[in-house]
């Protein structure tokens, strides 16, 4: 049974939020702000979790930094702010998706699924299982990355990612393949999850993050690995 911690203070939309999850045999945990989701989130081990990003206590982009201290848990942000700044932001702190309020119960599930396929581990790999560049080792077996004698830690999103272009190495893979590979079949035109995703893997692989030479933008059309 896939349990979801929902993080949300106001009771109408927690209650929608419960009725929901509990009709399609999710397990529930509710928590109305970000102290008792941190607890609750470390007491439960969720394998998903649900987090409006207006709490009473605190900015939920620092519920995400806590829980991405030590777990990979997927988190769904819940956003009522318009600006985009804001999803960058909670993507940016290790979010895997964002919903704006008002959403749709139907595109909230949606997501969700997604989020938590995403999360799970797949199946025995390819042929070639470990990728080597100067600067750091891929094993796709494994799904561990490797730098400088150190397991770099990618949130379930920046694996994906990193796996797709490493499965098409030296290959562009364009935009919208990456998207929905990675985010789901829905998706075509968020490229902004892209470039904030890109900017964090290069941050965490390459020697030179502002001059990449590892994770090659290739303008208007996709990206290229090069090893
Ligand atoms: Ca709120």
């Amino acid at each position: 049974m896939t349990r979801v911690l929902v993080v949300e203070d106001e009771p109408q939309i927690v209650r929608a939020l419960v009725i929901n999850l509990k009709a399609r045999k999710y397990e529930v945990d509710a928590a109305p702000d970000g102290a008792t989701a941190l607890r609750m989130a470390a007491a439960r081990h969720p394998d998903v979790v649900v987090l409006d990003l207006g709490l009473p206590d605190m900015d939920g982009v620092e519920v995400i930094k806590g829980l991405r201290g030590w777990t990979r848990v997927p988190i769904l942000v819940l956003s009522a702010r318009q600006t985009s700044d804001e999803k960058v932001e909670a993507l940016d702190a290790g979010a895997d998706d964002y919903v704006t309020k008002p959403f749709g119960m139907d595109e909230l599930l949606a997501r969700l699924r997604a989020a938590v396929r995403r999360a799970e581990p797949t199946g025995p790999t390819g042929d070639t299982v470990i990728v080597e560049t100067p600067g750091f080792t891929v094993d796709l077996a494994a799904k561990k990355v490797n730098r400088e004698g150190r397991d770099v830690r990618l949130t379930p999103t920046e694996w994906h990612l990193l796996e797709v272009l490493v499965r098409n190495t030296g290959r562009l893979v364009s935009q919208k393949q990456l998207l929905q590979e990675v985010w789901g079949p829905s998706y075509g035109t968020e490229t902004n999850y892209l470039r904030v995703y890109m900017a964090q893997l290069r941050r965490k692989l390459e020697a030179d993050p502002s001059h990449p030479r590892h994770f090659v933008t290739e303008p208007g059309m996709g990206y290229r690995f090069e090893p």
